[in-house]
């Protein structure tokens, strides 16, 4: 397909956020009677999913202690539920396990889960919680827990399917999606709108709007749009913190072990849910080597081909290549025999899975926010900005509420994480997790 010299609505990035703001907004587009997909154009520079939605190990959750967040997350819960076909989602649920510094925490979401009706289960006590795990999984061992919040909505889907399933869908409302043209620059009107978008295959002149939802590349756009690299942030005591990099990179380390999936299932034999445990219990490997005696966490799911899963992530200091994606940068060494001693602990089926470790396309980069949550908000007058701080494959309803926005609406679930916050000292809340997404 030839690339045209204009659209009215131009999206650059076709992952989980490109795909479904483009399919949404040609819905919408459709309804009003003000166009169709005809009218939005795709564009990425490698091609559908090539991106962190690509790899993203696909869980699907409300475990969220900012209140924004959790009501977003409803909303996006609300769009894979729709079509669970089409987006190979796995209602299957999730369980959050922590030690007593997460009780409070854990309390607090499921409260709000009850208020937003959001179905959960909170399990607090150590045999309390042991008695609802052993039901489901009559070997589960974890020691040092003593919170349980069950999620009876949320899941995981799986990666490259669910974005195929929104290309099909972009592709049935008549959107174009152009593989292989990368956006160099964003040319600025005199009244700061961006008029035209150069690529290494041509200009494409922007008829209304552009939205941009280009993944761990946010940094590389921030700079084409003239942002700054550092930022002032006012904290809600109302301290300024000066000069804050606005953006950082973590990898995110995950792997899996290549085991029949059928062995990860419940006790009745049914599809197990998405599991996190964090505890503060010392870890030993399966031959008694201690991993570590400070509070750990995992998060594990079965798989097509076994159970993959992963760990807390690392910080990258400064920089990094993130072409061909995703680089591996910073992986811990220990990571394997750590995860798989943490499976271990979890369950005892997975005793000796050490030697079941495969190595396979798992983990990667993801660029971070200032607070590390999301920058949804229009950083020019015609440019609005999905930048997700690398919460975001679950987060396939934002697409929807962006659509609605670029069409003119008011987003309330959008709206807490326009990027003013750092200015007004509007943050979110945090939480107890070691996590930098929770
Ligand atoms: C290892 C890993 C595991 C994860 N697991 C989960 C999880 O379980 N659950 C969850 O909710 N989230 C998870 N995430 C986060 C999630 O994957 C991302 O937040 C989300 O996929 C980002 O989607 P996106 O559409 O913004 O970006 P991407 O999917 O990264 O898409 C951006 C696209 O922009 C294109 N692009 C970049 N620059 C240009 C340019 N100059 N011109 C044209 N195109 C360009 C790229 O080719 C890419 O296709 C994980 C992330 C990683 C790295």
């Amino acid at each position: 397909m030839n690339l045209p010299s204009s659209a009215p609505y131009v999206v650059v990035g076709a992952g989980i956020h490109g795909l479904s703001t483009a399919y949404h907004l040609a819905k919408e587009l459709r309804a009003r009677g003000g166009g169709s997909g005809g009218d939005v154009l795709v564009l990425d520079k490698s091609g559908p999913g090539a991106g962190a939605s690509g790899i993203a190990c696909g869980v699907v959750r409300n475990n969220y202690f900012q209140p924004a967040m959790s009501e977003l997350m409803q909303a996006c819960v609300e769009v894979w539920e729709s079509d669970p076909a089409a987006y190979h989602y796995n209602p299957v649920g999730y369980i959050a396990l922590g030690p007593p510094v997460q009780e409070p925490d854990l309390t607090t979401v499921f409260e709000r889960h009850e208020r937003i009706g959001y179905r959960s289960e909170l399990i607090v006590g150590a045999d309390v919680v042991d008695d609802h795990m052993k039901t489901l999984f009559p070997d589960w061992r974890a020691r040092g827990v003593t919170v349980c919040l069950h999620e009876h909505q949320g899941g995981f889907a799986f990666n490259m399917d669910s974005v195929r399933g929104l290309v099909a869908k972009c592709e049935s409302e008549g959107v174009k999606i152009l593989s292989g043209v990368e956006v160099l620059e964003l040319e600025d009107a005199a009244d700061g709108t961006v008029r035209t978008v150069v690529t290494d295959r041509g200009r494409v002149d922007v008829g209304e709007q552009l939205v941009i939802a280009p993944g761990p590349w946010a940094k590389h756009f921030w700079a084409m749009l003239g942002l700054p690299a550092t930022i002032d942030i006012r904290t809600p005591t109302g301290d300024v913190v000066r000069d804050q990099p606005m953006w950082t990179y973590w990898n995110l380390q995950e792997g899996e072990i290549r085991v029949d999936p059928t062995m990860f299932a419940k006790a009745d034999g049914g599809p197990p849910p998405v599991i996190h445990l964090d505890t503060d219990a010392p870890l030993y490997t399966d031959d008694g080597q201690l991993v570590t005696d400070e509070l750990w966490g995992i998060y594990y799911k079965r798989d097509r081909h076994g159970v993959q899963g992963g760990a807390s992530p690392l910080t990258v200091s400064g920089d990094v290549e993130l072409d061909p994606y995703p680089q591996t940068t910073n992986v811990d060494p220990g990571f394997a025999d750590m995860w798989c001693a943490a499976l271990s602990h979890a369950m005892s089926r997975f005793e000796g899975c050490r030697a079941l470790y495969a190595t396979a396309r798992s983990g990667g980069v993801g660029a971070f926010t200032a607070d590390n949550f999301p920058v949804f908000d229009y950083l020019r007058p015609n440019v609005y900005a999905v930048l997700d701080s690398n919460h975001g494959y679950k987060m396939i309803g934002v697409g929807r509420e962006v659509a609605k926005v670029v069409l003119g609406d008011h987003s309330t679930l959008l709206r807490p994480f326009r990027f003013e916050r750092f200015e007004t000292g509007d943050l979110h809340p945090v939480s107890h997790s070691p996590y930098p997404w929770s």
